[in-house]
């Protein structure tokens, strides 16, 4: 999912810039200085996992590292497979194309991008019935970048394609930390280590959420007339966020609530699950499980969803909301 344009200063630009996720990186160094060593390509990539871990920012990294142009698309947007073909024929040499979704490309797309990236050429089908002719376009050698947060969706002709396979995971809480006190230096707010911290806990191991919440509680330091965004502060405005120490929120309680409270804890298939929160089978399955299923709460069977005993630990903390808390609890 492309970021909007006010991240552009807090994206990376470079590897070194570039937190967490070592073996991806590391890895992606080799097979950058080896194809900048031999003046070709780099081999097509695919990038994949969950929204807001990195992968629009690899790809342009990835660009900036070669020294060539990325153009960026996305699979639903390439309706037609004249789409992709005007913009195959511009690309310059090396340059990098990056297909976000790509699991969503129509199959006629993804057809003609086959004989493109192994052969570094374009079948185009001119007219129409009998006197319809193909030509074949030869093309610059490019790199396709592709991301998707569904790998298992990719028909395997495409999969069969990318040479470099790289899954981006959750970040941990001290990436994340770091994550958001190199935001803060470029956005010029002043946040203290275990303010970073505190946010980095929260943030659901995706740094875009935590660098959305450290502008939220950069606000309400502002709107406090808080000089330093510190743990305390952090730990005030993410509890007014409805954020909760573990990063979950109240679509996350909701969805656990439902489970237990209608669902007797599970199993309960994905689609009544949606209808019951009020929400797309496909957000719940690519934005909000993922989290649940790392944090223990949840687990997909193949009968549906099912509440693990944490999850009902975690609730009985704070669904009932912040009155009942028990008044040991220092982190909510
Ligand atoms: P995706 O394409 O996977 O949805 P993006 O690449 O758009 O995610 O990343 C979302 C935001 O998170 C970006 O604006 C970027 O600033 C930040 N970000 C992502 N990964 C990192 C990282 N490893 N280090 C620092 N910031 C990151």
């Amino acid at each position: 999912m492309p970021a909007t344009s006010h991240d552009e200063p807090i994206r990376p630009q470079s590897l070194d810039q570039f937190v967490g996720q070592d073996d991806v990186r590391s890895n992606l160094k080799v097979y950058l200085s080896a194809a900048l060593k031999r003046g070709q390509h780099l081999d097509h990539t695919i990038l994949y996992g969950n929204p807001g871990l990195g992968k629009t920012t690899m790809a342009r990294i990835l660009a900036a590292e070669l020294g060539v142009n990325i153009v960026c698309t996305s699979g639903p947007v390439l309706e037609r497979s004249a789409d992709l073909a005007a913009i195959l024929t511009n690309l310059g040499r090396l340059d990098v194309l990056f297909i976000d979704e790509i699991h969503r490309m129509p199959p006629s797309v993804e057809e003609i991008l086959y004989p493109a990236l192994e052969d570094f050429k374009l079948d185009l089908i001119l007219g129409q019935g009998p006197g319809a002719r193909t030509v074949q376009i030869d093309l610059e050698p490019f790199t396709l970048v592709g991301a998707t947060t569904r790998i298992g969706l990719l028909t395997s002709p495409l999969r069969d394609r990318f040479g470099v396979i790289c899954r981006l995971d959750f970040y941990s809480p001290d990436e994340l930390a770091a994550i958001v006190e190199r935001s803060a230096r470029i956005l010029g707010i002043s946040l203290s280590s275990d303010g970073a911290l505190e946010i980095g806990k929260r943030s659901r191991g995706t740094p875009r959420i935590a660098n959305r919440l450290l502008r939220r509680v950069h606000d309400f330091a502002l709107v406090g007339r808080k000089t330093r965004v510190d743990a305390q502060v952090a730990k005030q405005a993410l509890k007014r966020m409805d954020v909760d120490p573990l990063g979950l929120d109240l679509m996350d309680r909701k969805i656990l609530e439902c489970i237990i409270s209608q669902f007797s804890g599970g199993p309960v298939g994905v689609k009544t699950l949606a209808v019951a929160c009020s929400e797309e089978v496909r957000t719940l399955e690519d934005i909000y499980e993922p989290y649940l299923i790392q944090c223990g709460f949840l687990k997909r069977t193949p009968r549906g969803r099912v509440a693990t005993p944490r999850a009902y630990e975690h609730l009985r903390l704070t669904l009932s909301g912040p009155a009942l808390l028990p008044l040991d609890n220092p982190d909510y």
